[in-house]
C-alpha cells in the first residue's frame, strides 16, 4: 500500500505540470511514446512515471522550476493493457480535467500543436518523412530528443545550437490562435465554456483541411470572438525562475506573499514558499497587481512597503522606481518589478536562463524500485 500511495503521489506532482495552454506549455509530446521509454527505468513495458522522468529532465534543461508540458494522448491508450488500470484512470481524469488532449488516432497531432504553436517536440522519432512539410523541425531546439545518462533521463537538441530559442508560432497558428473557439459538444474541457485554467487559455484546434475542427470530438469548431491579450510573465526568486505565468486581459493577477482567495490557482501567485524569512517579512500578502489595460502591460502596487520597478532591467539607483500604495505604472518590454531584493518579476524573455542547476524532481516520492536505473556499465 505503502508504494501505492507514493505513486499516486507522484502522480499528482506530474499532473502540476500538465497544461495545453500554448503559453505556459514548454513543449509537447506524445504521451504514448514517453510511457514506452523502458530505457529510462530499466522497468515496465509502459509506466506512465517516465512522463515524470521526461519533465524533470526538460526542467533541467531549460534550468527552471514548475516547468509545464503539452500532453498528446492517443485514445487506445486508454485501453492500453501495459498501463496500470490506475494509471489509465488517472489519464481519463486528466483529459476530463482538460489538463491533456485525448484524441482518436492521434497520429501527428503533436507536429501539428508544435506546428501552430512553435512550441518544441520532445521525441525520439526521426520524423524524415516530415522534413520537407515541416521545415521548422530542423531549426536548432525545435525537436528535442529524451535520452538517458549518466544516471538520469536527458533531453538534447537534435540540432544543437546554444539555450533554448523562444516559441515562435506559424502565421496560420497566430491566425487561429487569435480568435476563441467554441466546441458544439456540451462539457468539452478544451472548447467548452467552463474550461478549467485560464479561459483564454485554449489549445490551438485542430485543422482539418484547413478548417478548425475539436481535437477531442471532431466537430466543427464555431469562433466565439478575439482572444484576449495576454502576456507571458515569470516570477524569479533568488536568481532561480520560479513560475510562469499568463496575465490576460481577462484575467488580472495578484503576486504576493499569499495574496487573498482560497484557489491558489489562475488570477494569484503565492511566492511564499520560495522566500527566506526577510522577504517574508517584507512582501505584503497580496503586493502588486498585474493587469492588461488595452496593450498594456500595468503595475499596480497593492502593498505596505512599495514596489520597486527596475526600468529596463537595469541594476543603477538612477533608474529605480518606487510604487507605493495605488501607484500605477505601464511596464516597458524589458522593466523588472522588485518585490524585495533578489524577488522579481518580469516578462519571460527577461532572462536568457531560468538559473538553477537542479529545478526540484516531480519523482521526489516515487519509491525506488519505480526509478530503478540500470547498471551504468
Ligand atoms: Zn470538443
Amino acid at each position: 500500500m505503502r508504494v501505492r500511495f507514493e505513486v499516486s503521489k507522484v502522480l499528482d506532482a506530474i499532473e502540476k505540470r500538465l497544461s495545453t495552454d500554448p503559453a505556459l506549455a514548454r513543449g509537447v509530446v506524445d504521451l504514448a511514446e514517453v510511457v514506452r521509454y523502458a530505457d529510462l527505468d530499466g522497468g515496465r513495458p509502459a509506466t506512465l512515471l517516465r512522463l515524470g522522468l521526461v519533465v524533470d529532465a526538460l526542467s533541467r534543461r531549460l534550468a527552471e522550476e514548475n516547468v509545464v508540458v503539452y500532453v498528446v494522448v492517443d485514445r487506445a491508450l486508454l485501453s492500453d493493457a501495459d498501463l496500470t488500470s490506475n494509471e489509465r484512470m488517472v489519464i481519463r481524469r486528466w483529459a476530463d480535467d482538460g489538463l491533456v488532449e485525448v484524441l482518436p488516432g492521434a497520429g501527428d497531432r503533436t507536429l501539428e500543436v508544435a506546428d501552430l504553436t512553435g512550441l518544441p517536440v520532445i521525441s525520439r522519432r526521426p520524423y524524415d518523412d516530415q522534413r520537407e512539410r515541416r521545415p521548422w523541425l530542423g531549426e536548432p531546439g525545435r525537436l528535442l530528443c529524451p535520452g538517458y545518462g549518466p544516471g538520469n533521463a536527458t533531453i538534447e537538441p537534435a540540432v544543437p545550437g546554444g539555450p533554448q530559442p523562444p516559441s515562435r508560432a506559424t502565421v496560420r497558428g497566430q491566425e487561429v490562435l487569435a480568435r476563441l473557439w467554441r466546441c458544439p459538444e456540451p462539457g468539452c474541457a478544451a472548447f467548452g465554456p467552463s474550461r478549467a485554467g485560464r479561459p483564454g487559455g485554449q489549445p490551438p484546434p485542430r485543422l482539418r483541411d484547413g478548417v478548425p475542427v475539436c481535437p477531442r470530438h471532431d466537430e466543427k469548431l464555431l469562433a466565439a470572438g478575439p482572444r484576449p491579450a495576454a502576456e507571458v510573465l515569470v516570477a524569479r526568486v533568488d536568481g532561480t525562475v520560479r513560475q510562469r505565468f499568463v496575465v490576460s486581459s481577462d484575467q488580472p493577477v495578484v503576486v504576493g506573499r499569499a495574496p487573498d482567495g482560497l484557489d491558489q490557482g489562475p488570477g494569484v501567485l503565492m511566492l511564499g514558499p520560495w522566500l527566506a524569512e526577510e522577504a517574508r517579512r517584507w512582501i505584503s500578502r497580496s503586493h502588486v497587481v498585474l493587469e492588461i489595460l488595452g496593450d498594456d502591460l500595468v503595475a499596480r502596487d497593492v502593498s505596505t512597503n512599495g514596489t520597486v520597478v527596475r526600468v529596463g532591467g537595469s541594476r543603477a539607483e538612477s533608474d529605480r522606481l518606487m510604487l507605493t500604495r495605488d501607484q500605477v505604472r505601464l511596464l516597458g518590454d524589458d522593466d523588472v518589478i522588485e518585490l524585495y531584493p533578489g524577488v522579481q518579476v518580469a516578462r519571460a524573455g527577461q532572462w536568457s536562463s531560468g538559473g538553477v542547476a537542479n529545478p526540484s524532481s516531480v519523482m521526489a516520492d516515487a519509491p525506488t524500485m519505480m526509478i530503478q536505473l540500470p547498471a551504468s556499465d
